[in-house]
């Protein structure tokens, strides 16, 4: 059987921020590991690659560095999903709730054409607004969403809910 990286052993979690009560996921010291970070990707690729994916989609900023790096082990495009006022051309938009906050996600109306097969990717699934408002965007689009990716899933927010019957892989997960 294949030997698992020893993934968490690279986030940091830091108990309060950004409020008192959360105990944040830092994935930086993650990231700064060129091991362990090409190795999550690549393990997030191999989970992913059966699903035929024509297009990474990955909300600002830390699904970015999830998002791109997978797009381009799979061999397809990357896509931003940013938060509104960003994006200089004609856009979609929709919004969304936190596990901390409140505010609306924007993607542009040619970044994806309709019928094509659309992974959204991202650092953490929590309470599942971030992905829910993801695929609302992607569907407005005419794309289908055909998997969620992510390296972290805090199970105990129950965010996977959202997602239905969209098949959902994450590389850690917390109870
Ligand atoms: P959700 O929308 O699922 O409640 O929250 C997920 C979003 O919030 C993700 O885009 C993620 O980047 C951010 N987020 C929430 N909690 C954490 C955390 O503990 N660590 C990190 N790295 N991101 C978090």
């Amino acid at each position: 059987s294949k030997e698992t990286y020893p993934f968490k052993d690279y986030i940091r979690v830091i108990p309060d921020f950004p409020q008192p009560g959360i105990r944040f996921k830092d994935i930086t010291t993650l990231l700064k590991n060129g091991k362990a970070y090409y190795a999550a990707i690549e393990e997030m690729k191999e989970a992913v690659q059966h699903l035929n994916v024509d297009v990474v989609a990955g909300p600002e900023a830390r699904g970015f560095v999830v998002g791109a790096p997978l797009a381009l082990a799979l061999g397809v495009g990357f896509t931003p999903i940013r938060k509104s006022g960003k994006l200089p051309g004609e856009i979609v938009t929709a919004g969304y709730e936190l596990e901390y906050g409140k505010d609306q996600l924007a993607m542009h109306k040619d970044a994806i054409e309709p019928g094509q097969r659309v992974l959204i990717a991202d650092d953490l699934l929590a309470t599942g607004g971030t992905i829910e408002t993801s695929i609302n965007l992607v569907k407005q689009l005419g794309g289908e969403v055909v998997g969620a990716a992510f390296l972290i899933e805090l199970a105990y927010l129950n965010g996977r809910d959202k997602l239905g019957e969209i098949p959902l892989f994450s590389l850690m997960t917390y109870e």
